[in-house]
């Protein structure tokens, strides 16, 4: 059993208030492994902005979950070690069961998110109001998220076919029976990295395809009925077409990938939305440039002569979504 402020980690309490009065949002990152988890914590010192590092199931099978708390330990001494002791956050994401929550929480995570969306609604609400009930009654207050409505698309072991938005007359109902400190609701973002359909989205003259809007009218009812709490966004990867451009040109296929616009992003974090999940833009940032070496320098078999390009191609992406996207730079 170890606190969270042991290892210098924070919960995102403080981090959320700030964030939904000052207009801007977290970024929440995933991590598998150490080239991803000092691109993230570059990136984030330089911006100075505050950070949620992801732990997802897919994670945790690939990394083990243990590793992956001792190298957010490990992040949290590289922070200080690059001039900046930014406030870090150790997050479960989706995390599916009361079992899988208590074991993170008792390693030292700070946050957990706890995933009934797929559960009838009483069930998603008992569920979410037993892991509440767990992570504020340790002696340091974990915070959790609950998820109302179900995102579309593939995220590790989580995949949904049919999306449903989240109803804004159930938000205030489920956040006062389950006690959460934040919700992520369903507003058209989707995970993975082909988003929607061809035929969901618009093609634009050069073949870029368009999704349809993020339905803009339900995050302000939901803003109207808890005017002031902590918002969350899964699957906003902009999925950028540089990136998918450079794989495809150097051997790659990875057809009709869409994303979720940035400028529509932005809009969001400047709301009650304080937290948004990027995870598919890092893993096409690291595909690119990891390609490029390849077929460029076929010569190459030192590892670190292609994670190295991918780490700092990664770092620039970061850097751009806490500077131009989220607006967290600067909120350290
Ligand atoms: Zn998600």
């Amino acid at each position: 059993m170890v606190s969270y402020k042991e290892l210098g980690l924070v919960n995102t309490v403080d981090l959320f208030k700030k964030a939904v009065k000052g207009g801007y949002a977290i970024p929440a990152y995933n991590f598998n492994n150490m080239e991803q988890l000092q691109a993230i914590v570059a990136a984030c010192v330089e911006t100075k902005s505050p950070v949620i590092l992801q732990v997802s199931a897919g994670a945790r099978k690939y990394a083990n979950q243990t590793m992956l708390r001792y190298m957010a330990q490990g992040a949290v001494e590289y922070a200080k070690e690059l001039g900046m002791n930014i406030p870090i956050v150790l997050h479960l994401d989706h995390g599916d069961s009361f079992e899988l929550c208590k074991s993170c929480i008792e390693t030292g995570f700070s946050s957990v998110m706890i995933d009934g969306s797929a559960l009838p609604y009483e069930k998603n609400v008992e569920l979410t109001k037993k892991v509440c009930e767990f992570a504020h009654s340790q002696k340091d207050y974990v915070t959790v998220e609950g998820e109302l409505g179900v995102l579309a698309g593939v995220e590790d072991d989580v995949a949904a076919e049919q999306s449903h938005y989240t109803r804004p007359e159930d938000v205030q109902d489920f956040v006062k029976k389950t006690g959460v400190d934040s919700l992520a609701i369903s507003i058209g973002t989707s995970h993975g990295r082909a988003k929607f359909k061809p035929e969901q989205c618009t093609r634009t003259a050069d073949g870029i395809l368009l999704p349809p809007p993020l339905r803009f009218d339900i995050l302000e009812e939901v803003e109207k009925r808890l005017p002031g709490f902590p918002i969350v966004l899964h699957g906003s990867s902009s999925v950028p077409i540089e990136y998918v451009k450079i794989i495809n040109q150097y051997g790659g296929k990875l057809m009709d990938s869409v994303g979720i616009p940035e400028e529509q992003l932005r809009k969001a974090a400047k709301s009650a939305v304080c937290k948004i999940n990027i995870d598919s833009d890092g893993r096409l940032a690291m595909t690119a440039m990891i390609r490029k070496v390849f077929v460029e320098k076929p010569e190459e078999f030192d590892p670190r002569k292609y994670l190295g390009p991918a780490r700092d191609e990664l770092k620039k992406l970061y850097m751009h979504k806490n500077l131009e996207v989220l607006g967290s730079a600067g909120k350290a």
